[in-house]
């Protein structure tokens, strides 16, 4: 690929995805831990991921244990972003969990109270759940019948693992919208309020931060309608060729974390409106 030895000059913060660009399943991809190094060496790094099973610490503890030098501070989960939203828009409050841990841990840690009764909560939160059974929807509907309101930590369809794609957030969130209860918020990527929360998080305005992640749909569109610039690595989902015939355009195309962060990537059209 071309070298543009000024691509990364311009940002004083990366905003960086995990899955299809640091990993593939558990494993770091070959060189992204030193592209990450690299990246700090140049403005803020922060790690921007959807996944909402993991509490920032947990997160920052799985990639520190695959070589990645971060802690709970250079991580933003899409639970963390649930908590914080709430706490921004509504104050501390009663929330009903449909998910796992991460989500938990995230609502405890903010001061939001984890009701053990669906008729208490106000918010139902709701992220991937390995563990889904008929009787936790029962509860979640319950809560929403009685008036909460639904935040959902992601629509991601699907999630990559080693064995092949299995069901994400989006297949929850789709049960409670077939439930006759859509979500009435949505904190992860390409939501507006991850990308909000990640620029005061790094101290940036838009245009000074760049977004590497690996999927035209979240991590892309959510950077490209944040007015954030974006590069797409191709070591995830997407491949050069969906990159250059979507309506969704990256500003950078890169083979990897480890080309990009050493200044070779392509430079791609604007968005095309
Ligand atoms: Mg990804």
């Amino acid at each position: 690929m071309a070298t543009h030895a000024d691509v990364l000059a311009r940002y004083r913060a990366f905003l960086v995805d995990v899955d299809g660009v640091l990993t593939r399943g558990n494993e770091a991809l070959p060189g992204a831990a030193a592209g990450l190094a690299a990246l700090r060496q140049r403005g803020r790094t922060l790690v921007l991921t959807n996944n909402s099973t993991r509490s920032r610490d947990e997160l920052a503890r799985h990639l520190r244990d695959l070589g990645f030098g971060v802690g709970p501070d250079d991580v933003v989960g899409s639970a963390f972003l649930a908590a914080r939203y709430l706490t921004m828009h509504c104050g501390p409050s009663a929330v009903w969990v449909l998910g796992e841990e991460g989500i938990r841990g995230e609502m405890a840690a903010a001061g939001h109270r984890v009701a053990e009764d669906p008729r208490e909560a106000a918010w139902v939160v709701v992220g991937m759940d390995r563990h889904l059974t008929y009787e936790k929807l029962s509860h979640a509907l319950e809560a929403l019948v009685r008036g909460a309101r639904v935040l959902a930590t992601n629509e991601d369809a699907t999630f990559p693992t080693a064995a092949g794609l299995v069901p994400g957030a989006g297949a929850l969130v789709g049960a409670l919208r077939g439930m006759g209860y859509p979500p009435d918020v949505v904190v992860g990527k390409p939501s507006p309020v991850g990308f909000e929360v990640a620029l005061d998080v790094c101290g940036v305005q838009p245009e000074g931060a760049l977004m590497i992640g690996d999927r035209l749909e979240t991590d892309v569109a959510g950077a490209n309608a944040a007015g954030i610039d974006s590069a797409l690595v191709l070591t995830g989902v997407c491949t050069d060729e969906d990159a250059r015939k979507s309506e969704t355009r990256p500003r950078w195309l890169a083979a990897s974390l480890a080309e990009l962060s050493a200044g070779c990537a392509v430079a791609l059209p604007g968005p095309l409106q």
